[in-house]
């Protein structure tokens, strides 16, 4: 049922929300911005209740923030399992990636799953690793699509009045291309999406350099999902 309320009423989670533009500005797959925003939910054992907040870059990294927060609390109980959800802005760097390996190493009863908007200097190589890591360690790292785009506004936003259901609906073209990358980190294939700045007007340039591999490693439905990429020809 639509509400012609914002969140306010009675939601013990308002004062944690964050407000809409900081989501348009934070999440937008077609932004490099430098700072990146953590939304999380965590839910305990067998417990139906959902506890979500959300957190920024400090001096440290989110997720170093994150882990420092949740294993410093004193309601946190290893013995009771655990699930964590996070939205990210950005996905981890190599170094918050190795750290959430440490952490879930300590802490097996805690299980993570992962959405980001866009991919951390997905060129280089350490992030790659990193991610890919993670991917091993069996954490399900995936890129924000319309649905989580939709969760998180209702969930974690606080919206105006009456404005339950205006999530931002970036086009889909970014998302398809940073879950296209994000398939390469997996399967360690080259890097094919390429991103880069002008200084002079401000413009990032996203492309798409594909190579045989790709080709012969990539499912076809996540390849030719973004509509920039054809069957190369072969003439005899
Ligand atoms: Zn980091």
């Amino acid at each position: 049922m639509a509400s012609d309320r914002g969140p306010a009423a009675g939601d013990a989670t308002l004062r944690r929300r964050i407000e809409p533009w900081e989501f348009e500005a934070f999440f937008d797959p077609r932004e490099l911005r430098k700072e990146a925003c953590l939304l999380y939910e965590i839910r305990w054992g067998s417990n139906r209740g959902i506890w979500r907040h959300s957190s920024k870059n400090t001096t440290k990294h989110v997720e170093h923030n994150f882990i420092e927060k949740f294993t410093s609390e004193r309601h946190f109980r290893p013995s009771v399992s655990c699930s964590i959800t996070w939205f990210l802005s950005w996905s981890p760097c190599w170094k918050c990636s190795q750290a959430i390996g440490e952490f879930l190493d300590q802490h097996p009863r805690v299980t993570l799953v992962i959405h980001v908007a866009r991919l951390f200097q997905h060129m280089d190589p350490q992030n790659r690793r990193g991610l890919r890591d993670l991917f091993t360690r069996g954490v399900a790292v995936q890129i924000m699509g319309a649905a989580v785009y939709d969760y998180c506004w209702r969930n974690f936003v606080n919206y105006p009045p009456g404005k339950e259901a205006h999530w931002p609906r970036y086009p889909p073209l970014w998302m398809k291309l940073y879950a296209l990358e994000l398939h390469c980190i997996n399967l360690s294939l080259p890097p094919c999406l390429k991103i880069s700045r002008r200084r002079q007007n401000q413009l990032t340039l996203f492309r798409l350099e594909v190579q045989n591999c790709h080709y012969r490693m990539i499912p076809p439905h996540i390849l030719f999902a973004t509509g920039l990429i054809q069957l190369p020809v072969t003439w005899r």
